[in-house]
């Protein structure tokens, strides 16, 4: 028989109780589904151990998914990036907002002219897929709201008309306020999506990404495994620690990225694992920080 995680067993901690100590799984999972800003790296350096846990969790045979709201690269630059980092990753294993962007037009706006409020990458992904992009207002049926760097009035403008003159739905990426930085942050999908909304008046009719059942989706596919053996690591308490419970997933908080104890004590939701790092996601003693850049000696072979 297998033990259910405490914390689904009890109501959340009140506010002002204080949050909970830091306890680690005690069990390795058959699925892990790891966030990738806040949990894996911040900026362009990975989190203290998180190269050596992602491969203990290879080592250990466990599934591997890795999961970002960001949308600004696709996923095939994402495994490039964490390869870079000395984690193995393939392109597959890493589910973005796009590939869920695209699924979701040519599932409920098939054949639709979108204009979107976003970077480059964005419409090269839609292109990519067979969708028409347009900055014209009046041709356009979606408009797509994304972590836009690029923002500016003559983008507000566009999507405003498209919106309240002609029409048009609202499809956002992703539901991020802020892209946790090493240096404060960056203004995300959400700042940009309030503008679009405040103008206009309309609401988005779907807000992509974690914690959305869009998302949920596409991880349970890629993952494989069922819920119940499968845990998600990430450093947000409405996004990560929000799917994982839609997903029937324990959850795990790390509290190297946008989650303060600050936050967590005045949540009403509970992970049911808090960890300071990715570094104590696995039980037993943390991972010893290894030069996983440099080449390792060779070792003589064992006679045969
Ligand atoms: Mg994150």
């Amino acid at each position: 028989m297998r033990l259910r995680p405490a914390s689904r067993q009890r109501s959340p901690a009140p506010p002002g109780a204080g949050p909970p100590a830091r306890r680690r799984p005690p069990r390795v999972f058959a699925g892990y589904v790891v966030d990738l800003d806040g949990t894996v790296y911040l900026g362009d350096e990975p989190l203290p151990g998180a190269v050596e846990t992602l491969a203990r969790i290879r080592d250990a045979g466990s599934r591997l998914v890795f999961l970002t709201n960001n949308p600004l690269r696709s996923a095939a630059s994402y495994a490039e990036r964490l390869r870079e980092f000395s984690v193995q990753a393939e392109e597959r294993e890493v589910v973005t907002p796009l590939a869920v962007l695209t699924g979701y037009l040519k599932e409920h706006h098939r054949g639709a002219a979108v204009l979107t409020v976003a970077e480059p990458l964005v419409d090269q992904s839609l292109a990519a897929a067979g969708i028409e992009v347009t900055s014209e207002p009046s041709a356009a049926d979606v408009v797509v709201v994304s972590f836009d760097r690029t923002f500016d009035y003559t983008k507000l403008l566009r999507a405003f008309r498209a919106v309240h003159k002609h029409g048009a739905v609202i499809v956002a990426t992703n539901p991020d306020p802020f892209c946790p930085t090493p240096d404060g942050g960056l203004p995300d999908c959400a700042a940009v999506l309030a503008a679009v909304e405040a103008c206009t008046g309309a609401r988005a009719e779907a807000v992509l990404g974690k914690p959305g059942p869009q998302m949920a989706a596409e991880v349970r596919a890629r993952l494989g495994v069922p819920g119940a053996e499968a845990t998600m690591v990430g450093d947000r308490i409405l996004t990560d620690v929000a799917m994982s419970r839609a997903l029937g997933m324990t959850s795990v908080l790390v509290l190297s990225g946008a989650t303060t104890e600050r936050d967590l004590a005045g949540s009403a939701v509970q992970p049911d694992y808090v960890i300071d790092g990715i570094a104590d996601l696995l039980p037993g003693p943390p991972p010893q920080p290894r030069p996983v850049r440099e080449p390792q000696p060779a070792r003589p072979r064992e006679p045969q």
